[in-house]
């Protein structure tokens, strides 16, 4: 293997319809992915909700079987579930877990807050599950954190004094701190993202892109403008940043497999 390779990662967050549109086909952007990704021959982790899990069952366990990861993304993607307390988020988590389980038949390690809104206690949560890494994280200022940029790295969470949960960061664009994907990867264009993912390569890091099938299905109008700009050319723009990291050099890798690579070079 390559001394010290860049690293990709293709994260997808199925998310339900929005309530501003109920009706999307999240399924119809789920299968526009699939198709692209085996074009490109690229493995991803997708963040699953489980309400979606169980209305997608069949869906579901294709984006297990095209090789692709199966990670949660909560119960039903709730802005409010970092307000729980330990006892309440165990117990969804718990839940969340099972039912995606039972409708993908795979039990998920990985877990992406909603709205990438994490603290201490979702952790604690996510360790007492029994899960191996979380992929909330964004080291910008606007996502209240102050971290510095360098270290956009996977690292270590120590839950108590055996056990630790593996922390995998979205990156983050330093022109314009905010996160590599959905929205702000529609709004600032390709440009921007292939900015942030040369610096990111720069500092050796794995780079974590995210987006939702939402952000690939055509819309022309929506709560802001932010909501479905950029929806129509958003898959060719994604097409571009995969050819981008793949004349980089960067490997694709699923992230449960960046977490595994991660643990065994530190432990
Ligand atoms: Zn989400």
């Amino acid at each position: 293997m390559k001394h010290n390779p860049l690293y990709f990662v293709m994260t997808v967050d199925v998310d339900p319809p929005p309530p501003s549109a109920p009706d999307l086909k999240i399924d119809e952007g789920i299968l526009s992915l699939l198709q692209m990704f085996k074009e490109n021959e690229i493995k991803s982790t997708f963040f699953v909700t489980a309400v979606m899990a169980e209305k997608f069952p069949d869906l579901m366990r294709k984006v297990k079987r095209d090789g692709h990861e199966i990670a949660c993304h909560d119960l039903d993607h709730s802005p409010m579930v970092d307000k729980l307390n330990l006892t309440r988020l165990v117990s969804r988590l718990r839940i969340a877990t099972q039912l995606i389980e039972d409708y993908v038949g795979v039990r998920p390690y990985g877990y992406r807050a909603p709205l990438f809104k994490i603290n201490r206690n979702q952790l604690v949560a996510l360790y007492k599950n029994g899960y191996i890494y979380d992929s909330s994280i964004i080291f910008s200022p606007f996502f209240r954190s102050l971290r510095v940029f360098s270290f956009s790295k996977p690292f270590f969470v120590s839950i108590n004094k055996n056990g630790w949960l593996i922390e995998i960061p979205v990156s983050t664009n330093p022109i314009m701190p905010f996160p590599i994907g959905g929205a702000y990867f529609r709004v600032f264009g390709e440009k921007w993202a292939k900015a942030g993912m040369k610096v990111n390569f720069l500092f050796k890091n794995p780079l974590i892109f995210y987006i939702h099938p939402k952000d690939i299905i055509v819309q022309t109008s929506g709560p802001s403008w932010y909501s479905y700009k950029n929806t129509s050319k958003c898959l060719d723009s994604l097409k571009e940043i995969i050819n981008y990291a793949k004349k980089t050099g960067a490997i694709f890798i699923k992230a449960i497999d960046l977490a595994y690579l991660f643990a065994k070079i530190k432990i």
